[in-house]
């Protein structure tokens, strides 16, 4: 039989920005089910009414649909399975919660957070794992009444069956056994009333038929948990696979100190979405799909049998590289709506054009773009000392001859040169370096001829007669 027609889902929760590995973890569900004409939903997991926020949520929509990506269910489109929050489905825990209570699956449990915590400290010190101790596994009606009497709040913990395993085929890390002695009855319930994560995670899953979970190494341990659960109450177990870490560098779990590590933050330095996607791809997932890949090569070239064990490493040159690439990759509205408020304001339209060629092939972020507005359009430049040394060597005789080929040939380069070759016997770097230094006060950057084209029409003559006799 084929396959079932893969559903996936990402499931964050708004409580703070949409950070690297997040992003990956959607980008490849997102592209798991795209490729085989699946459904990928938005599920937001906001039971944390404290943590949870609406500008967090909204920024965490933002980014994603900036990322390239779309669901076909989620809280603002919508599907069958709604609604998408979990606040909005406390009910139906509620529901699902009573069924396990009653037929015993999971018990009321009373012991406060004191308790709990000494318990686990006596464990710790005996040298065992800390788990649940099983106080009240066993209550009897009255001893619950008594408890209820004094007033005590219960969570409502599951029943973890002792002796048994258990064991799934996780499609990332492989053969996964645990053995439920080790796991220890947890809360699907809390004391206010409130739907625990392993719990509502599992359910929405089953309910939102999900088939295929692929989340954060740091859920592989939850695992055993929600399928425990999900078993309990006759729900179906999506196939889970766990995807790696991301790392930085220097091998350390990222952060700040490895550059932006949220979506927003790149944005804001003017990555693009194709550039951040394209990296995401290939960072745990090894692929022979080479250079700049679009959505659907992405999606045709995905292999999650191709997704790795071992943390990997985001290194921000990498970044900048697919960076350049997609730069490179823009038409040139594109170009000119990425580069937005870096561009000249105030310039027509064939001026714009004129700076945009001329300054295209050498930039790879917006605040370049920004300088190179400057250089062109803004005051002459001021030059170093060394620049300065470099252009009086030239000479006044160079430079009155470069400002009168600007002037008479409508600023074509190769006239200038020319000219000042002429009037100096300098050719080559000799000839080139104190133009472009008068110029545009720099030794480096674009093609300087398309530059001067680029230039208000007096501008060259007026920067070059600056070091004239
Ligand atoms: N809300 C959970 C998280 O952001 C979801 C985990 C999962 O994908 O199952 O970590
Ligand atoms: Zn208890």
């Amino acid at each position: 039989m084929p396959d079932p027609v893969p559903v996936t889902r990402f499931a964050p929760s708004p409580t703070g920005a949409l950070h690297l590995g997040n992003a990956r973890t959607a980008l490849f569900s997102w592209l798991y089910a795209r490729q085989a004409g699946g459904r990928f939903l938005l599920r937001i997991e906001d039971t944390d009414a404290g943590r949870s926020t609406e500008s967090y949520l909204d920024a965490l929509v933002d980014d994603l649909r900036w990322l390239g990506l779309d669901w076909q269910e989620g809280p603002d489109v919508g599907g069958p399975a709604a609604p998408y929050r979990q606040s909005e489905r406390t009910a139906l825990y509620a529901d699902f919660e009573e069924r396990l209570r009653v037929t015993g699956a999971a018990y009321p449990c009373y012991c406060t957070p004191a308790e709990l915590e000494l318990s686990r400290k006596a464990m710790l010190s005996a040298g065992k794992p800390p788990r649940y101790a099983g106080t009240c596994r066993e209550l009897t009606a009255a001893q619950r009444r008594d408890r209820e009497a004094r007033g005590l709040a219960p969570t409502l913990r599951f029943r973890v069956q002792p002796g048994a395993t258990v064991a799934f085929d996780d499609f990332v890390f492989g053969a996964q056994r645990f053995a439920t002695d080790d796991i220890g009855d947890f809360i699907v319930r809390r004391a206010d009333g409130s739907a625990a994560f392993f719990f509502c995670n599992a359910v929405d899953d089953a309910l939102m038929g999900v088939t295929h979970v692929l989340r954060g190494e740091d859920h592989l341990t939850n695992t055993p948990r929600q399928i425990l659960v999900l078993g309990s109450l006759g729900l179906p177990v999506p196939a889970y696979g766990h995807v790696s870490l991301i790392v930085g560098d220097d091998g350390t779990p990222l952060s700040k100190r490895h550059g932006a590590m949220s979506v927003a933050e790149l944005r804001a330095r003017g990555y693009l979405a194709t550039a951040v996607r394209n990296l995401l791809f290939r960072l745990g997932h090894s692929t022979s799909a080479r250079g700049l890949l679009a959505p659907d090569a992405m999606a045709a070239a995905f292999d999650r049998r191709h997704l790795g064990r071992s943390p990997s490493r985001f290194d921000i040159a990498q970044l900048d590289v697919w960076q350049r690439e997609a730069v490179h990759a823009l038409s040139d509205d594109a170009f000119e709506a990425w580069a937005g408020a870096a561009l000249p304001a105030n310039r027509g339209a064939a001026e714009r054009a004129a700076f945009i060629a001329a300054v295209r092939p050498n930039v790879v972020f917006p605040d370049e773009v920004r300088a190179w507005a400057e250089v062109v359009f803004g005051a002459p430049p001021p030059l170093s000392d060394a620049a300065e040394a470099v252009v009086r060597d030239a000479g006044g005789a160079f430079f009155d001859a470069a400002a009168a080929a600007a002037a008479a040939s409508d600023n074509d380069l190769a006239t200038i040169a020319a000219a000042a070759r002429e009037a100096t016997g300098r050719k080559g770097p000799a000839l080139y370096k104190p133009l472009r230094l008068a110029l545009t006060g720099l030794d480096h950057g674009p093609e300087l001829a398309p530059l001067l084209r680029a230039m208000p029409h007096d501008a060259p003559h007026d920067r070059l007669i600056r070091y004239a006799r």
